[in-house]
């Protein structure tokens, strides 16, 4: 692999143990890995196969996203009109009724936009069907991928893959033997049961079990809001959703929580107690009006010391990909709801976003920080842009400011995969076609009808 070196960057914000923000500087990546990082200076002998200028560029961590249903959304993203209620039913439906090769090019299209705005690693929390023909294009894409066999064995309001208990565990036990530590270790398979309303305690514990035995991790949708919680309550009768996984041992440092809105003390008690973590939503919650301001604990998961990523979820409830939004969104909302501009500081936010959302998803060992041993997974964004000026405050403008649309270059594993904003993987003009044609004939043949804007079109 080309070696590659980073030359005078305007910042490098690393989020190493000290937090440093190298002005004027360097990165020096060799066989994939971060080997030096400094001021310029300091690598001014070092040579590489390829230097990137980068004096007007500001580099960061390549970003993690902790749940990003990525393989059905976009054929059919921005169908649901505000008023819908949920539209998960109907989501399931058209989800369900997918060809391989529409999850295909939906799943391209999501790698594509999760790229260009700098996430180098995501979660699909059990979603994708036809992970063999999507092989591919995780391949050619050069990003890492968490993915998992999403599985229930109880009946359920939304149609969702239901097995016997037996062959859910069966499932997810060789779904982690074939996936697991694929294409140099970028994909990771984890067990995905999809909740606890739809899942028994004895699938849940055994595929607790399984992901130990694989030495993996375990997510599933937990307190997604309000109404989700209520109805677990009153089926399980335990004090509350997160003390029942503890009581049937599915707590741990390798259990990954998504969304985990209205926790009370107990419970965030308890997932401090074992290590568990969490992916959190931030648009979802405030697109859906589920009252982050009541619901909300991200704060004081944070200070038990939980480590929490962000997740933009799916396009039709965050609708974009942009985690630098989704930090936005998590920085600015418990302010408002708080009534504090002290809550979630602009740093706190893009720790998230990066080493804190690694480590939520047990990669923060590998990637979420730049330091020398690390794999090399890196952000350039493009200061020359009217959000980036004036420029003082670096951690302030990516937050506060920017957005996505700032990514200039983006380095998997050492490879670059965005390069001054262009990509070599996908025909992008075609593919739009495609995915809008492969919408259009999903919703015909699903009956579903898509709900147009208040306004005629004429
Ligand atoms: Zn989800």
């Amino acid at each position: 692999m080309p070696s590659l070196k980073i030359d005078h960057a305007r910042y490098v914000v690393t989020v190493d143990p000290q937090r440093r923000i190298v002005q004027d500087g360097s990165i020096l990546v060799e066989d994939g890995r971060i080997r030096q990082v400094g001021k310029a200076a300091e690598l001014a002998a070092a040579r590489a196969d390829r230097v990137i200028d980068a004096r007007h560029l500001v580099v960061t961590p390549g970003f993690v996203n902790g749940h990003m249903h990525i393989s059905y959304g976009h054929v059919v993203r921005g169908i649901f009109p505000d008023d819908v209620g949920s539209p998960l039913g109907t989501v399931f439906k058209l989800q369900l009724a997918m060809t391989e090769e529409e999850e295909h090019a939906s799943t391209l299209l999501g790698l594509l936009e999760l790229l260009k705005n700098g996430t180098v690693c995501f979660v699909d929390p059990g979603s994708t069907k036809f992970p063999d023909a999507c092989l591919q294009a995780y391949e050619d894409a050069g990003i890492r991928a968490i993915l998992g066999d999403g599985v229930t064995d109880l009946e359920a309001p939304i149609p969702l893959p239901r097995y016997a208990t037996q062959e859910a565990i069966n499932r997810t036990a060789s779904f982690l033997k074939a996936w697991h530590g694929r294409l140099n270790g970028r994909l990771r398979a984890w067990a995905m049961p999809f909740s606890i309303e739809t899942c028994t305690a004895d699938l849940l514990g055994a595929l607790k079990r399984v992901a130990d035995d694989h030495d993996t991790c375990l997510t599933l949708h937990h307190n997604s809001g309000a109404k989700a919680r209520q109805e677990a309550l009153s089926r399980l009768g335990s004090p509350s959703p997160t003390q029942y996984l503890e009581s049937i041992g599915v707590l741990g440092r390798n259990v990954v929580l998504a969304h985990v809105l209205g926790l009370d003390e107990a419970e965030m008690d308890a997932m401090a107690r074992a290590g568990a973590t969490a992916a959190m939503c931030p648009v979802t919650a405030a697109k859906g009006g589920r009252g982050v301001g009541e619901h909300g604990r991200l704060p004081e998961l944070l200070a038990r010391g939980v480590k929490v990523a962000l997740g933009c979820d799916s396009p039709n409830n965050c609708n974009h990909l942009d985690i630098v939004r989704a930090a936005n969104m998590a920085a600015i909302q418990y302010k408002d709801a708080r009534q504090d501009m002290k809550q979630i500081p602009a740093e706190t936010a893009l720790e998230l976003a990066t080493l804190t959302g690694a480590q939520a998803l047990g990669v923060g060992h590998e990637i979420g920080s730049l330091e020398a041993g690390k794999k090399a997974d890196l952000v350039l964004f493009d200061t020359q842009r009217p959000e980036w000026q004036a420029l003082f405050n670096p951690i302030n403008n990516l937050v506060y400011n920017a957005d996505g649309r700032s990514v200039h270059t983006v380095i998997v594993d050492g490879r670059v995969v965005i390069d001054a904003y262009r990509q070599t993987f996908v025909d992008e003009t075609r593919l739009y076609g495609k995915v809008q044609e492969i919408g259009e004939k999903l919703l015909a043949r699903t009956g579903v009808t898509p709900g147009r804007p208040r306004w005629p079109i004429i």
